[in-house]
């Protein structure tokens, strides 16, 4: 009887634990880990600014060879960074060469879509990752009048349309290093959520009305329009021949989300 008695326990753990195998298999599929960096834009700007729950943030930088930022404008955007974010774990810089993108010129939807094929770093205990590409096709938003040079599309994602500043720096080559640094930065400052783009900036006042989302101070960085630039508004702010900085206003929005 003994053995008959310890052959059906046997037999009862044996059941449970394939039907836990089973349940495990049906029930939850692979983990989408991806998830925290598919969210609105602005949303992460207190993960990105503060170290209340990250304490290091990453970011990964891709390109295509031929279309590379120049590494004047990488470590310009370095010391943006460095100097706006409180990281005691530290702020890291990764940087990837990725093959030529076909299908230019690029929909939102396109460049998604190289994001999910490319992107290695996503948010992890401690880490917060962002991930910006540059681009070696232009925006299929661009006009004769008017053209994007970056889109913060997502809470962590941003694109820099790369060969379209090389095109507009053609004839200044000594141009491209601010246009660069100024994309980066400023696409970089929606992402930290200039300006109220969550409606929780405590100097709303200074968004713009006739430019919804980037600032009335002319002279500020998120006042230049980045995404729907005409061209004529890109050559007067081409000819001032320097990458704007931050108003006071805008630095004190990212100091009320734990920024510096
Ligand atoms: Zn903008
Ligand atoms: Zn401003």
């Amino acid at each position: 009887m003994k053995g008959l008695y310890a052959s059906i326990f046997l037999l009862i753990i044996l059941f449970l634990s394939l039907s836990a195998c089973k349940n495990d298999d049906a029930d939850e599929g692979p983990i989408d880990n991806t998830i925290e960096n598919k969210q609105p834009l602005g949303t992460s700007a207190e993960d990105i600014l503060s170290d209340d729950r990250y304490d290091k943030l990453k970011f990964e930088l891709v390109y295509t060879e031929s279309y590379r930022p120049e590494a004047e404008s990488v470590n310009a955007f370095k010391n943006f960074v460095n100097a706006r974010v409180v990281k005691p774990g530290g702020v890291q810089f990764i940087e990837r060469e990725i093959p030529n993108q076909a299908g230019a010129p690029f929909t939102l939807d396109q460049i998604k879509t190289i994001e999910e094929e490319y992107r290695t770093l996503y948010n992890e205990t401690g880490t917060v990752a962002i991930y910006i590409f540059f681009s070696n096709g232009s925006s299929s938003n661009d006009t004769q009048s008017s053209v994007t040079l970056g889109t913060a599309y997502r809470n962590t994602s941003v694109v820099v349309y790369q060969k379209t500043l090389e095109l507009i720096t053609q004839s200044d080559p000594e141009l491209l290093p601010i246009l660069e640094q100024t994309t980066l930065e400023h696409e970089f400052g929606h992402i930290l959520g200039l300006i109220n783009l969550q409606n929780d900036d405590i100097h709303n006042a200074h968004e713009d009305p006739s430019n919804s989302k980037h600032c009335i101070v002319e002279e500020c960085l998120m006042y230049f329009n980045a995404t729907n630039v005409g061209r004529s508004a890109l050559n007067r702010f081409m000819a001032r021949g320097m990458v704007p900085q931050l108003d006071p206003l805008c630095i004190a929005d990212l100091q009320a989300k734990g920024g510096q």
